[in-house]
C-alpha cells in the first residue's frame, strides 16, 4: 500500500442497506410511475441473508461477508464483486421500479436486493378491500378461506408478516452445523472387531468391510442437532406459509386456508411469482419439495415415509427453504406490508410519605410497594398500491 492511503487502515463495518431517491418525476405528477424512492440491500446468493462488508478509509471494500451463513469474499475479489453487483442494481433499477423481477448474474455470490416503495392510490384501495368486504360471504361447511370478513381492519395482514419476519429472523439465530451427521462421529478406532475377511475381486481389488459404531459421546450432540433441524424446517416452512398469506391478503383479499406451499405460491399473483423466481431460481420446487412440512409431515409416523424423514433432517435442504422464507419476507415488502412494534415499559412506586418540615419527606422502607408493567403493541400495515396501473407501465 502507498503512502497515499493514510487513512486506509481506519476499518469499518458497514450494512449494505441504502435508500435512493429520484428526481425524474414532477412532484405534483398525478399519474403513476416508476418507484420514486428504493431501499437497496446487499444479499446472499447462498442463503438470501444480509450482507456486511469491511470498508477502509479510503472506501475500498476490503471483505464482503453474509451475515447469516458466513459465505465472505475478500481483498481484490471483494472490489471486483462490488463493481459487478453495482452495474447488475443499475441495470435492473428500471425493470424494478415498475415491478418487474431483477436479474442477476447466476454465478453471483452476493446481489443488491431492490425495494421498490411504489405509488399509492388510497381510495382505489379502500374501494378494492369494501367491494372484498362485501362479496365474502359467511363461510360454508367446510370451506377453509381466509377472506376481509377475518381480516376486517385494513393493515391485519401486516400482523401475519411480522409474524414472517420475527420467524426468519429467529431462524439466522439457529446453529449452522452442516449435517445432522458427520464422519468425525464414528468411532474407527473401535472398529477392527467387526472388520471382515479381505476379498480379492475379478480386477484384483481388494476389498472388505467394517461395522463402525457412533462415538458414545455422539447420542446426545445427535439429537441436538437432529432437533435444530426440526426446529429449522417447521419454522421455515411456516414463515413461508404466513408470508404468502400475508401478501395473499392484501393483494387479493383472499388467501386458501392451507399450510400445502406450492398451494398457496401457485395462488400469488403473476408479478409476485416472476420477482420471487428472479431471486430464487426453481422456488417453485423447493416449496414443491416441502410443501407437506407442516401439514402432513410434523409426525414422524410410518407412513409419512423416508422422503419426510428425510427432508426434515437434511440441513442443506431446509437452508434452502429458509432462503425462500427471506425471499418471500423481502416480497412482502415490496407487496408494501409493514409493521410497528412498540414496548412500553411503566413502573411505579407507592409507599406512605412523612413531609418534613424543609419540604424534604421520608418514606418507610418497609411500606413500599411497586409495580412494574411491560406492554406490547404490535400494529400491522398495507399500503395502497395500484398494481394494475404499475404493472401497466
Ligand atoms: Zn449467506
Amino acid at each position: 500500500m502507498g503512502t497515499g492511503d493514510k487513512n486506509a487502515e481506519n476499518y469499518r463495518i458497514v450494512i449494505l442497506n441504502r435508500r435512493l431517491q429520484f428526481q425524474d418525476r414532477a412532484a405534483d405528477e398525478t399519474l403513476v410511475g416508476p418507484a420514486r424512492m428504493v431501499d437497496i440491500e446487499g444479499r446472499c446468493t447462498d442463503c438470501w441473508g444480509p450482507v456486511a462488508t469491511l470498508v477502509d478509509g479510503n472506501g475500498r471494500w476490503i471483505s464482503i461477508a453474509c451475515r447469516v451463513c458466513g459465505r465472505r469474499v475478500d481483498a481484490e475479489d471483494a472490489e471486483r464483486e462490488r463493481k459487478r453487483m453495482k452495474r447488475e442494481a443499475d441495470r435492473n433499477m428500471p425493470r424494478v421500479r415498475v415491478g418487474r423481477g431483477a436479474k442477476y448474474d447466476e454465478k453471483a455470490k452476493f446481489v443488491l436486493k431492490i425495494l421498490p416503495d411504489m405509488d399509492r392510490n388510497k381510495a382505489e384501495f379502500e374501494e378494492r378491500v369494501d367491494d372484498a368486504k362485501r362479496r365474502a360471504q359467511p363461510k360454508r361447511k367446510g370451506e377453509r378461506r381466509l377472506t376481509r370478513r377475518e381480516f376486517v381492519e385494513m393493515g391485519t395482514p401486516g400482523y401475519l408478516y411480522c409474524q414472517a419476519c420475527a420467524l426468519v429472523s429467529g431462524l439466522g439465530a439457529l446453529p449452522r452445523d452442516t449435517s445432522a451427521i458427520s464422519l468425525l462421529d464414528f468411532d474407527f478406532k473401535n472398529s477392527g472387531s467387526d472388520l471382515s475377511r479381505p476379498r480379492v475381486d475379478a480386477q484384483g481389488r481388494v476389498q472388505f468391510s467394517a461395522r463402525v459404531p457412533l462415538k458414545r459421546s455422539i447420542h446426545g450432540l445427535m439429537g441436538k442437532r437432529m432437533g435444530t433441524a426440526l426446529i429449522a424446517g417447521f419454522a421455515a416452512a411456516f414463515a413461508c406459509e404466513v408470508g404468502m398469506k400475508a401478501i395473499l391478503m392484501t393483494r387479493c383479499d383472499e388467501a386458501k386456508m392451507t399450510h400445502d406451499l406450492l398451494d398457496l405460491y401457485e395462488s400469488l399473483p403473476k408479478d409476485c411469482k416472476e420477482r420471487l423466481q428472479s431471486d430464487i431460481a426453481g422456488i417453485a420446487d423447493i416449496l414443491s419439495k416441502y410443501r407437506h412440512v407442516f401439514s402432513e409431515w410434523r409426525y414422524f409416523e410410518p407412513n409419512a415415509g423416508k422422503d419426510a424423514f428425510l427432508a426434515l433432517v437434511d440441513l442443506d435442504r431446509i437452508w434452502g427453504l429458509e432462503r425462500a422464507a427471506r425471499a418471500i419476507v423481502d416480497e412482502g415488502t415490496v407487496a408494501g406490508l409493514q409493521y410497528d412494534i412498540d414496548l412500553r415499559y411503566d413502573f411505579d412506586l407507592q409507599s406512605m410519605a412523612h413531609v418534613n418540615e424543609d419540604l424534604t419527606f421520608t418514606i418507610a422502607p418497609d411500606d413500599v410497594t411497586a409495580s412494574t408493567k411491560v406492554s406490547m403493541k404490535i400494529s400491522g400495515h398495507e399500503s395502497a398500491i395500484p398494481w394494475d396501473a404499475i404493472l401497466a407501465l
